[in-house]
């Protein structure tokens, strides 16, 4: 079914701080906009319990509370937000016109001038013994969602990045002790994280280790662990296991279309541009240094400014 004969503008793939900063300019721009919004795949930032290097908020502010406020400056611009996933982009012709047709799991068809791809990444899997099977009965990849389940328990924490000492910095509120398994004897996370987490008397470390199994039937039981020098193997009793070694992007719906590196992050140009004229892409799901909201919001103000400007082309209204 198509979206009617309507044709967008901009549509916008995926909600989180890249994709509704595209729909707040696009908005005042007075462009006719459309942003996806999966169900599946959230917004990594709306994941995260307290954002504090994000300007403007000296208190810090919720992931989940900063997303809303600007989900509800794009909605005052008018930009419409609709939650399905996008399953397939493709070349379609309108009217004699080429356009974009972006269809989504419900079989509707939506075209449009211009896409930007904001879809984000999520986080990976370690790919260990008992991971898939104990997902969700002791092991996760978000503290924000599931620390509360381990009130009083010993739970441990895999990976020595920001994410990592963060979200075991955040368990500590519920959890009465948090192991941290690290590959490395000291932490890639910033400083003032590494610093809390050392000084944090329910956090210790298992330096030099990788997890290599989770053990338990109906939960999690206990872990584990192997020392990358000696390769001697230790078990650790513990209730819950938090996994954050990373991130993969949401992309894996446009292989076909556009051209990604080996871990599959879109490769843009200064402009955004991906490999196919017309479509954007900004945020996590992109090859980039530094993955923060503001970095996110500062590409999708991008990639709508590059969008705007192809889009008025097509339609031949560039102001000179
Ligand atoms: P990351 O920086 O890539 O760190 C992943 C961690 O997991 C690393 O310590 C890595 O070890 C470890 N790891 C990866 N694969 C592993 C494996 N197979 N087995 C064991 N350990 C493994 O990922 P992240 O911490 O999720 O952060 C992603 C991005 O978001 C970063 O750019 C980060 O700065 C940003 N971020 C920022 C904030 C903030 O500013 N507050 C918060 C969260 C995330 P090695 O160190 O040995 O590589």
């Amino acid at each position: 079914m198509v979206d009617g004969n309507q044709l967008y503008d901009l549509l916008i793939i995926g909600a989180g701080p890249a994709g509704l900063t595209a729909a707040i300019y696009a908005g005042r721009s007075r462009l006719n906009t459309l942003v996806f919004e999966s169900a599946s795949n959230l917004s990594q930032a709306m994941l995260t319990d307290d954002i504090e290097n994000y300007p403007g908020f000296p208190e810090g502010i919720t992931g989940m509370e900063l997303v809303e406020k600007f989900k509800t400056q794009a909605k005052n611009f008018s930009a419409k937000i609709m939650s399905k996933e996008v399953k397939k982009i493709e070349q379609a012709d309108l009217e004699g016109k080429k356009v974009w047709a972006v269809y989504t799991d419900d079989g509707q068809v939506f075209k449009s001038l211009s896409v930007i791809i904001a879809t984000g990444a999520k986080p990976k899997q370690l790919g260990v013994d008992g991971e898939n099977l104990l997902r969700g009965k002791g092991v996760s990849y978000c503290a924000t969602c599931d620390a509360a389940f381990f009130k009083n328990k010993k739970v441990v924490v895999v990976g020595g990045g920001d994410t990592a000492i963060e979200e075991a910095l955040f368990l500590t509120r519920f959890a009465s002790e948090v192991v941290v398994v690290h590959r490395r004897n000291k932490l890639r996370a910033t400083k003032i994280l590494q610093e809390r987490a050392l000084e944090n008397k329910k956090i210790s470390f298992l330096w030099e280790s990788n997890l290599v199994s989770i053990e338990g039937k109906q939960k999690v039981e206990g872990v584990i662990c192997e020392n990358v020098n000696t390769k001697q193997k230790s078990s650790c009793k513990c209730d819950g296991v938090f996994i954050f070694v990373g991130y993969e992007p949401n992309t894996s719906f446009l292989k076909a279309l556009l051209n990604a590196d080996d871990s599959g992050y879109l490769i843009v140009n200064k402009k955004l541009e991906t490999s196919s004229k017309g479509i954007f892409a900004c945020g996590d799901c992109c090859q980039k240094h530094l993955k923060q909201v503001i970095t996110a919001c500062a590409e999708g103000a991008l990639a709508y400014h590059y969008s705007f400007s192809y889009i008025n082309e097509v339609k031949g209204i560039v102001y000179k």
